[in-house]
């Protein structure tokens, strides 16, 4: 029984002196080959080259700081509970009197873990966020050798500091964030 109309019978014919060499074939698959030279190329040269990111793009996971550089977390726990694939594991610490520069809320997030492993990138952590402590930038976690190189501690995720470190701040910012604010 023939399942699909693309099958083709078998040539058994014995080839001839030209088929021997191969010659024929040679020049078939070169011309495939020279056909293919004046196309359009589909691939780029990445790293050098990217390709430009959708708008919805939902990559890797940014820790926001407000605009004096104090981290806006407040480790209510609410990415947390709201993340389908238990990706992110917390612990808070009460802010002491001369720590208010550096955190925004009286609670902050001494320990913010996020397992890119197990991440969907569904982006509920950044809609059940109610500080904009956390977004999701237009980049991606880069290739590791290692599976503890895809736990991204809170040292990974923060965004530098604004103040002391501008150009970094703004390029960690990206477009979506800056579309944001
Ligand atoms: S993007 Fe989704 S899966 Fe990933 S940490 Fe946030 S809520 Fe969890
Ligand atoms: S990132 Fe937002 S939702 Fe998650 S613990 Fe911090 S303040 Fe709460």
């Amino acid at each position: 029984m023939q399942l699909t109309k693309r099958a083709t019978a078998v040539d058994r014919r014995p080839m001839n002196a030209l088929e021997k060499i191969y010659l024929w074939n040679i020049l078939k698959g070169m011309a495939v080959t020279f056909k293919h030279m004046f196309k359009k190329r589909p691939t780029i040269n990445y790293p050098e080259q990217k390709r430009p990111f959708s708008q919805v793009f939902r990559g890797l996971h940014v820790l926001n700081r407000d605009a004096e550089g104090r981290e806006n977390c407040t480790a209510c726990g609410l990415c947390a509970v709201a993340c389908p694939a238990e990706a992110i594991t917390m612990e808070a610490a009460e802010r002491l009197p001369g720590e208010e520069h550096l955190y925004r809320e009286e609670k902050y997030a001494a320990k913010y873990e996020i397992n890119m492993l197990r991440c969907i990138f569904c982006g509920l952590c950044e809609e059940a966020c109610p500080k904009d402590a956390i977004y999701l930038s237009q980049t991606f976690a880069p290739a590791n050798y290692g599976r503890k190189g895809f736990i991204y501690k809170k040292e990974d995720l923060l965004i530098p500091h604004p103040i002391n470190e501008p150009e970094a701040y703004k390029k960690a910012l990206g477009e979506k964030a800056a579309l944001k604010n």
